[in-house]
């Protein structure tokens, strides 16, 4: 019997959304399973989607321009009716249902019981690589590239807590449908590393509730 296709939408209103798409392909042939990756800027590309990433890049844009385009009620409902999603960076900002600049008003869809804060480790030129223990995925550290990242402050007795730096910073977290990552595990899948075991856990988790 042959799988049904993933269909998994990447947010791509801003950010690196191509990267993402690029690896969910790469991840799909080497699990195995088809996988449609569906660029959504627009509500209807939301329809009948079984998973949805929210790529790193600015998470003010993003929201703002998730408000403009009529998304953010339907990204929330999406949640509520148990639709897997994975943030990262920015992405994970807009999963948080607080981060450290309230007051700003920032749009977000403000569904995973997580404080974060933003660009934790500095500006741009502060960007890091580090390889990071993720039991979660296996023995082997996973190399994650951290560009403006937000870290994790305090996290609910829900979520779990996948990964930490050096320092206990809070980098990668799981409450039930819900996956975050601080740093980008795009870019460790379709460069040089090529590790996409990120993309192969959460697709492991689209594929667990579409069974
Ligand atoms: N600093 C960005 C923000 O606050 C996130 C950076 C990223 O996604 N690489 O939205």
């Amino acid at each position: 019997m042959s799988n049904p296709t993933l269909r998994i939408g990447v947010l791509a209103l801003q950010g690196d959304f191509e990267a993402h798409l690029k690896a969910l392909n790469m991840a799909a042939s080497q699990l195995g399973v088809e996988i449609e990756g569906i660029p959504v800027r627009l509500p209807r590309h939301l329809d009948e989607i079984d998973g949805i990433i929210l790529p790193g890049g600015e998470s003010t844009t993003i929201g703002k321009l998730m408000v403009e385009y009529g998304l953010d009620e339907i990204l929330r409902r999406k949640i509520q009716t148990g639709v897997p999603f994975w943030g990262t960076c920015a992405g994970l900002i807009l999963l948080a249902k607080e981060t450290d600049n309230a007051l700003a008003g920032q749009p977000l869809l403000a569904s995973m019981d997580i404080r974060v804060r933003r660009n934790a480790f500095g500006s741009q030129r502060e960007s890091f690589e580090t390889n990071l223990s993720v039991p979660a995925l296996g023995e082997a550290p996973f190399h994650a590239f951290f560009i403006r990242g937000p870290s994790i402050e305090s996290v609910g007795p829900e979520v779990e807590v996948l990964a930490t730096l050096d320092d206990g910073s809070i980098v990668a977290v799981r409450q039930g449908i819900l996956l975050g990552t601080a740093f980008h595990p795009e870019v460790a899948a379709i460069t040089g590393q090529q590790d996409p075991r990120f993309h192969h856990y959460f697709l492991r988790i689209v594929q667990s509730v579409n069974t």
